[in-house]
This record gives C-alpha cells, structure tokens and sequence, in this order.
C-alpha cells in the first residue's frame, strides 16, 4: 500500500491509544501481582512515554496535514512504531525470568495479544507492520531460545516452536485479511468509476431529452400558432370542429413537451430558479381564473382563501411557483367531480415561508399510494391515463421544482374524500409590487402605426411574429440574420427591435452591439428573443444594454405587452430629445 496507509494506521493507532494504556495499567499491575518490585511501574512509566511519543510523531498523519511521511519523519514514524512495542512486550521478559512458571505462562500469552493486536491494526502499511512484530515476535521466539540456552533447559525449546506455530498461523491469517481489504478496495474503486459513468451517461441522456423536447417546441409552437390564427378566420361548423382538435392535440402535447423538458432539465442539473418578485394575491388568482371556467364546468367551486398576514409581495421565483400552482390545480380540477376545490394562502412570519395548500373534494388517493405520487411517471392506478390523462411527470415536477426553490411539497389524502397538497416556500417579504407599464394599460392603441424591426433566422418564427403583431396595427421589418439588422437599424429609425441570439453571419449580440455603437436607433429599445429566460448569456445581454427577454417559444400576450412597453420608452425618449 502506499503512503496513505501510513495516514490510515495512525489514525487507528491513535483511537487505540486509551485501550494500549488501560491494557499497560492492567498487564502491569498483574506482573507486580505475580511478582513484587518496583521493575513493573517502571515498565508502566516508559510505556506512557514511549506512546507519547508515538503519539507525537504520528500526530501530523492523523490531522491529514501530510498523507505520506517522507525521508526523516518516514524514519521516525518506523522507529517509533519499533519502540513502543519493544518496551511494550519488555514486561514479558520481567515476568519470563522473574515470575515462575505462572509469569512464564502470562508473558507467552500477553505477547501473542499485541503480536494480534498490531497484526490487525497495522497490516495495512508492511514497512510498519514489520516495525512492530519484529520486536514482540524477537521475544516471542527469543525468549524461550534464550532460556533454553541459558539454563540448558532443552525441553523449553517445544514453546519457541509452539511460538514458531502461532506465528505461522497469524502470517497467514494477515495475509488472507490483507487480500481481503484489497479486493474489497477495488471493488469499491471500480463501483465508484461504474457510479460516475452512470451518472454522466444519465446526465447525457436528459440533457439529449432536453434538446430534443426543446427543439420540438418550437415548430409545435408554429403548429398552435397558426391553429389559433385559423380559428380567427371564417370557417364553418365543421372545419372549426377540426381546427379545434387540432388546437386541443397541440395543447396536450405541448404540455407533454414541457413537462419532459423540465423532468430532464432537472435531472441534467441544469434548471436554474429566478429570484424575483412577486405579487402573491395577484399570482394566485391570474392561476386560479385560468382552472375556475373548468372547475365551474364540472360543477365544483373554486375558491382561493388568503390570510390577511400574508405579504403583498414576496421574493421568489414567480414563473416556478405559478408553475407548481397550475399544476395542483389540474390535478384537483382533473380529480373531483362535484363539491370543492379550496387553495388557501397562509404566512409564517418566524420561519418566513409561505404555505399554500390545494384541498379538493375528490376521488383521493389510497394511503398505501400517497408517497408515490410524487415518482416520475407514477400514477395511482394503472387505468389512470387512460381516463384521466397526465404522464405521471407533474407531481415529480412540482416536488423537485419545491425543492429546487428550498421548500417542500406535501400530500395527505382520503380515497373517496379528497385530497390536500401542500406547498411549504421561504421566501422573503418586500414591499408593495411594482406594477409594470403594460399590466397598467391597455397595449391596443400603443402598437398601431409603430415600425418594429425583427431579426430571426427561421422563417417559421418570423410568419408567426408577423401573423402576432399586424392585426394591432404595427408594421414589421423582418430579417434574417445579425448583419442584415444592423443594416436595416443604418437605413430607417424603429420604435422597437426584436433580437434573436443564435444567428448566422452575425448573432444577437454581436448585432445589438453594432446597432448600439451609434446611428439612428442607438438608443431604440431591444427585446432579446432567447431559448432560456436564464440563460447563461444573460448578463452579456445586460452589459449590451438589453434588458428586455422574451423566451420562446413566444407567449403573444407577453410579446404585445413587452413590445407595447418599448414602444412607450422610445416615444419618451423621443418626446424629451
Ligand atoms: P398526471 O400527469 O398523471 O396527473 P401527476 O404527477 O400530476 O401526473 O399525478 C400523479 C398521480 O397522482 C395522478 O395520476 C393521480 O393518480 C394522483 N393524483 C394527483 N393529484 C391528485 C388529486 N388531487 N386527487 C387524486 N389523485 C391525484
């Protein structure tokens, strides 16, 4: 073994330390039993300052300050090792000569215990090992030889052979144990690599799931787009019922898509939480209106009960927790044919958490299934889907999303009586919310008559933002790369500019850096269009002083209410130039 076997024994020498003492104190004052003097407390004495010591030489390898002694302390720590045990087994010499047959019986037996002691202790680095069993088996051997030789006792020679005996048998008992710790050591070596590549190859496989779901979203997006601008035009009966099956297939598998983004998300480690603020009554009941037509549809009452304690405003990351909302509440909408649904807000000023709890009169779940609930694609019973819907992804999502933000997400439930999800968040409160410009007012007027320019390498999202923004009355320049933006932004002045990130010749950035250098729209506000509301490019498009985002695939409500808010800033900073 290497030199960290050097670490590892001496951390065992030192545990082992008060039992080498307490055994001396014991070993001692059965030798003065057997035979009287003062040679026994002697002993006793050298022992306390040889382990000392040792104590001190080895004290550097068991604090992890130097994992492998070298050169003079590697000379110190083996000499050391082979002190302690000469002095250690000395009192056996004491009692072989001075004690009698008893005394003679006693020091055999006490030398093969510390002969066992530093055999098991110290078989994890050989030059120690050695150190101290060369000493104590020198008495063991010697000892008997000696005195044979001595007194011409020759019959006295059977217990060195005896001795020879035990020894041969701890040799192998050594190795055998040795062997054993080794391949025990490798095996866990090769689990830990095994572990490693399981988890990169995991990590690989969500981060794939992730691109490819994210990749999907987008032409799925094209696909509810033109669905919904279809739906505007003139159609009869029967081709409205099939645009709207088209719309509601589009609906479930777009919520399909997002789901499995977020699970693989997760499971890559790649989500990252927000921190932002948010208006608690305002978030809870924008979630509530979108599930109340639905609730009121099956005959069931949706109610939302906040405490009067409960912070106006609260730091958090809103999208997330509207996220874990929206989904309780399906469940419970989706889960309860009549009576009640109830989602009540509570605050805990000494912890600062916020608990909102989504009670449902429904079919319940039973308590055997409860913790499995929140397992990826688990449902309660296997006819689940078929009825109901829904992956089994939700509730996995909203648990780690909770968790994600430091909180937790509970369930109790009764089958046939209802169910409670409890949602536990810290967060911190902060003062009233500051409304924006374009949750103040009405974006319809704002638009008509301003030039938009926008900047996007696939044509499918520029038709939809074209379908998106001229029925308000705008009219949009469309682009197809970095450089011809800036070109455009060198020929005419816009109210406003839509920048995607990733384009060819000349990307976002790059653009908005050049369009921001000087000319005509210098100053004209920029909405980035990216993949990630967090991307990591975040701050890069703060410092090219962008600070407007829009993720995609793109909300239609929050692209008017961002363009309708930069349109207003440009006719200020107009106004006052
Ligand atoms: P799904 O997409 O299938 O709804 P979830 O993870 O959201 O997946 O839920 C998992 C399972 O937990 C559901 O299929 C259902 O069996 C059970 N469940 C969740 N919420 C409720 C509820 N409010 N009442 C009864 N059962 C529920």
């Amino acid at each position: 073994m290497s030199g960290s076997g050097f670490a590892f024994v001496a951390r065992v020498r030192r545990k082992e330390l008060p039992t080498r003492i307490a055994l001396a104190a014991f070993i001692g004052g059965t030798a003065w039993a057997i035979q009287q003097s003062t040679w026994p407390l002697w002993w006793f004495g050298a022992v306390i300052l040889t382990q000392t010591l040792d104590w001190a030489v080895f004290r550097s390898l068991t604090r992890g300050a130097t994992a492998e002694p070298r050169g003079l302390h590697k000379a110190a720590c083996l000499a050391s090792a082979a002190l302690t045990t000469t002095v250690y087994s000395a009192i056996a010499a004491y009692l072989w000569f001075q004690g009698g047959t008893l005394g003679q019986q006693f020091a055999m037996v006490q030398i093969a215990g510390a002969l066992l002691h530093v055999s098991l202790h110290m078989h994890h680095e050989k030059a120690l090992l050695m150190a101290a069993v060369i000493p104590h088996g020198a008495y063991f051997l010697g000892l008997p030889v000696v005195s044979a030789a001595l007194q011409g006792n020759w019959h006295v020679l059977l217990v060195a052979i005896a001795c020879l005996l035990y020894v041969a048998h701890l040799v192998a008992a050594v190795r055998q144990t040795s062997a054993t710790t080794r391949s025990l050591r490798e095996a866990n070596a090769v689990a830990q690599a095994e572990r490693g590549r399981a988890q990169i190859a995991s990590a690989a496989k969500s981060d794939f799931l992730a691109t490819i779901s994210h990749e999907i979203r987008t032409p799925m997006n094209a696909v509810l787009s033109a669905a919904t601008l279809l739906r505007r035009t003139r159609l009869d009966a029967r081709q409205r019922e099939h645009v709207d099956m088209l719309a509601d297939a589009g609906d479930v598998l777009m919520g399909l898509l997002n789901d499995v983004l977020d699970f693989s998300k997760i499971e890559a480690g790649k989500m990252e939480m927000e921190d932002a603020e948010m208006d608690v009554r305002e978030r809870i009941s924008a979630v509530s209106r979108i599930w109340s037509p639905r609730a009121r549809a099956e005959g069931v009452r949706l109610t939302v009960a906040v405490a009067d304690d409960v912070p106006e405003c609260v730091r958090t990351d809103p999208l997330r927790f509207q996220q874990i909302l929206f989904n309780l509440l399906s469940n419970a909408v989706k889960f309860t044919r009549d009576g009640e649904i109830r989602v009540r807000v509570a605050w805990a000023e000494s912890a600062s958490t916020l608990s909102v709890a989504v009670e449902d009169t429904g079919i319940g779940i039973p308590k055997a299934r409860l913790a499995g609930v929140f397992n990826s694609f688990e449902q309660v019973e296997a006819g689940t889907t078929r009825r109901y819907g829904g992956t089994g992804l939700g509730l996995a999502i909203c648990r780690r999303l909770a968790e994600l933000m430091g909180g937790s997400l509970e369930v109790d439930s009764e089958e046939g009586v209802g169910s409670t999800f409890t949602l536990i968040l810290p967060v911190a409160a902060v003062g009233a919310p500051a409304r924006t410009a374009a949750a103040r007012e009405d974006v319809g007027p704002v638009l008509s008559g301003r030039v938009i320019l926008a900047a996007d390498d696939h044509e499918v999202n520029r038709r939809i933002l074209a379908l998106l923004l001229e029925p308000h009355g705008c009219r949009l320049v469309s682009v197809e790369n970095g450089a011809e933006a800036v070109d455009a932004a060198a020929l005419e002045r816009f109210d406003a500019i839509l920048m995607d990130m990733q384009m060819p010749v000349l990307d976002g950035l790059q653009a908005t850096r050049a369009i921001r250098a000087g000319g005509a729209n210098a100053r004209t506000p920029v909405i980035a269009l990216t993949a990630n509301a967090l991307d990591v490019h975040r701050a890069a498009w703060a410092e090219a002083g962008v600070a407007r985002y829009l993720t995609k695939p793109i909300e239609p409500a929050l692209l008017i209410a961002a363009l309708a808010e930069a349109c207003q800033e440009s006719a200020s900073a107009r106004a006052a130039a």
